[in-house]
């Protein structure tokens, strides 16, 4: 046996995923298409217990999920009653009244050597500057409501990027008619208990209340919120984030479309927390994610119901949750995926993504013949370190505030914030410099969009900028916008792009 080797097994080919929300779906459906040979991929669902039914909002990484299992894009946006988003229109955030987009895509162009924000930051200091967004297509199609795939008409101006909104559960039942017609075998019922084995302790199969065992070499555990086998079983343990990210509970409900049809999410700061907005083709998702410390159930959905563009569709919801992760996402032959292996609150819209990312790096290290600690080691490094680098941006937005409203707010401005994302601040705000480790999610232009959102603007950036001169400067912001502006007047409305291309059946989108 190798060192390292947790246990000679033969192959490992019996896969078993545990759940059956967008985690376990995603999960199967995957699986499905990337080990089509030789592999058993079984599912295990409860409609008795269900699934958490919120996960609306994405980024533009899903459409490389999509892309992989070749999955059409209208024939799936029809099929979730999809909309496009281009990105997330922060409001109240820096301070009541104030407003910026985080959008998707590149913001203005690189000259030389020197990324654009340098020239735009010697802009502002000469007086020519526009604000940030003026210079991001993606931020101007967004608030003009518009949108069209591929390239621009304007030379030089890339195309837009795009991620979608969607119905939760139908991406789910979507994925799972893709799942099954590839081989993924669904079994409905409740799990009461997880057998192990009597030596190695890892986990041989669950049992379902019927008494039928669902046996397995490796368990996916896409159980949600209680890790049904990476926490209630193997006691993995939870590492809690909720000294930075102090909301703990969340409202949501669907209303009736508004008139105005964005193609973007919208988070609205609220006295202790922030509510989002995401419009579908038949209703609009919407949320109010709160500190239970700060404000009461009752006060919460009030505040949710009070902010509606539509007609309530339902009593709002209510959701629990601790910011974290799990110590370790994968232990022993158990993988956590989904909420099972952590949670941030959906301000920036990760969840989804982290699912993807997280089944993208069990495919990297799927073991062969057996499960080796030294795989399972960097497995868990790698999730660790995804996690943390959004957790430090998440925090960023609740840190970066002026606002003094609330007691909330006064504590999140004065939190004691991680080593790494104070670090990140101070070099910005000195500098103009913006620090990306590695492959992280987030990258410097998505850092500097809520850097200058939230209100941390440096005096002056790179040197070099300095050396354009000032008329110049003007020039190539003037320029830009212009072009900007040029291209969004040219592009169809967001709702005409649905209506020709991917209208869901029996909706006036
Ligand atoms: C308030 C809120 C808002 C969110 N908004 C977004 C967003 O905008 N964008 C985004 O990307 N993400 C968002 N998320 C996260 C997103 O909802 C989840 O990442 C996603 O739904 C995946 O959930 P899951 O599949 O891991 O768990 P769940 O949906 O909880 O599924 C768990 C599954 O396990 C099964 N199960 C559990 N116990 C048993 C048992 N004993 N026997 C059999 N089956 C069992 C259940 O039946 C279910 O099928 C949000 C989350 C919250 C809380």
């Amino acid at each position: 046996m190798p060192d390292g080797a947790i246990r000679p097994s033969g192959p490992i080919r019996e896969l078993v995923i545990v759940g059956g929300g967008t985690a376990g779906w995603m999960t199967a459906a995957a699986l499905s298409r990337f080990l089509e040979h030789g592999y058993r991929i079984r599912l295990v669902e409860s409609d008795a217990i269900g699934t958490i039914g919120v996960g609306e909002a994405t980024i533009p990484q899903i459409r490389l999920f999509n892309a992989g299992l070749g999955i059409d894009e209208d024939d799936f946006l029809r099929a979730t009653q999809g909309t496009i988003k281009l990105g997330i229109e922060f409001e109240g955030w820096q301070a009541p009244g104030t407003r910026y987009m985080h959008a998707f895509g590149p913001v203005g162009r690189d000259l030389g050597l020197l990324p654009f924000h340098h020239y735009w930051l010697r802009g502002r200091q000469l007086g020519v500057a526009d604000a940030l967004g003026a210079y991001s297509l993606n931020a101007a199609a967004a608030r003009g409501g518009r949108f069209r795939r591929g390239d621009t008409q304007t030379q030089g101006l890339p195309g837009l990027t795009h991620a979608y909104h969607f119905d939760a559960g139908l991406y789910a039942a979507y994925l799972r008619r893709y799942a099954e017609a590839r081989g993924t075998l669904r079994t409905e019922g409740r799990i009461t208990a997880v057998e192990r084995d009597g030596d190695s302790g890892d986990i041989t199969g669950v049992r379902l209340e019927n008494g039928d065992c669902i046996t397995g070499q490796l368990f996916i555990d896409c159980s949600g919120f209680r890790g049904l086998l990476i926490e209630e079983t193997l006691h993995a343990g939870y590492e809690d984030w909720s000294q930075w990210l102090a909301c703990d509970r969340a409202m949501a409900v669907p209303c009736a479309s508004a008139a105005d049809f964005t193609p973007y999410t919208r988070a609205t700061a609220r006295p202790a927390g922030w509510q989002w907005r995401i419009p579908l083709q038949h209703r609009t998702g919407n949320g109010h994610v709160y500190s239970s410390a700060d404000m009461s159930d009752d006060e919460a959905a009030a505040t949710l119901l009070a902010n509606l563009d539509g007609e309530a569709l339902a009593d709002p919801r209510p959701l629990r949750f601790t910011a974290g992760r799990r110590r370790s996402a994968w232990v022993r032959n158990v993988v956590a995926i989904g909420l099972s292996s952590g949670f941030l609150e959906p301000l920036e819209s990760t969840s989804i993504h982290l699912i993807q990312s997280g089944i993208a790096r069990l495919l990297a290290f799927l073991p062969g013949d057996a499960i080796e600690a030294s795989a399972v080691a960097e497995f868990n490094r790698q999730s660790a370190w995804e996690l943390e680098t959004i957790r430090d941006f998440i925090i960023l937005h609740y840190k970066a505030t002026a606002r003094v409203d609330t007691a909330f707010w006064r504590r999140r401005r004065d939190m004691a914030i991680p080593a790494s994302l104070a670090e990140r601040m101070a070099l910005f705000a000195a500098t103009g410099r913006i620090r990306r480790d590695h492959d992280e999610l987030f990258t410097e232009v998505a850092w500097l969009q809520v850097l200058v959102g939230q209100g941390v603007v440096p005096g002056a950036g790179h040197p070099l900028a300095g050396l354009l001169g000032d008329d110049d400067i003007a020039g190539f912001l003037a320029s830009l916008k212009a072009a900007i502006d040029r291209e969004v007047a040219g592009l169809p409305s967001h709702r005409d792009f649905i209506r020709q291309n991917c209208a869901a059946a029996a909706t006036g989108a």
